[in-house]
């Protein structure tokens, strides 16, 4: 997956960073919001980790922005306070997913994968099934092929 991190915080920051290199993903970090913005216009993201506290604006205002302009992209927020309010504004706002730190890497990247499965299955043409094929039931009794509107045969990937 390809990860944007925008947190502000340099010790999460390389924390994030190191953990989902060492799981094989490609990782950008940001620390502003003006920053984030930048990086969300110009590259595409599988998913995207944002802090609710960022120097510069906060991170649920950056979300409505980018939700409003269109931006499909997955966002798990991250949050030091976790109040239920919180998280329903958060969810309402356009936010997929939502960790309090101090969370759990191996919760969190369990989450990400989550997001990035959902949003990958709602995408036209997922490649994985191009080698999928259909093969058509063999024997049937009467030599005719199936007429009926359920498929004869099974799928094998
Ligand atoms: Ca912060």
């Amino acid at each position: 997956m390809k990860v944007l991190v925008i947190e502000d915080e340099p010790r999460m920051s390389q924390l994030l960073r190191r953990g989902l290199t060492e799981e094989g993903h490609t990782v950008d970090t940001c620390d502003s919001a003006a920053r984030a913005t930048e990086s969300v216009r110009y590259a595409d993201y599988d998913v995207i980790i944002l802090d609710w506290g960022l120097p510069d604006a906060d991170g649920i205002t950056l979300l409505r922005t980018w939700r409003a302009e269109g931006l499909a992209t997955p966002v798990l927020m991250l949050t030091a306070r976790g109040s239920s309010g919180e998280k329903v504004l958060a969810l309402r706002t356009g936010a997929d997913d939502f960790l309090v730190k101090p969370f759990d890497f191996e919760e969190l990247i369990a989450r990400l994968e989550a997001l990035h499965r959902r949003a990958s299955a709602g995408r036209p043409a997922p490649r994985r099934w191009a080698t999928c094929s259909f093969s058509e039931r063999a024997g049937s009794s009467s030599g005719r092929p199936a007429r009926s509107s359920s498929p004869a045969g099974s799928f094998s990937c």
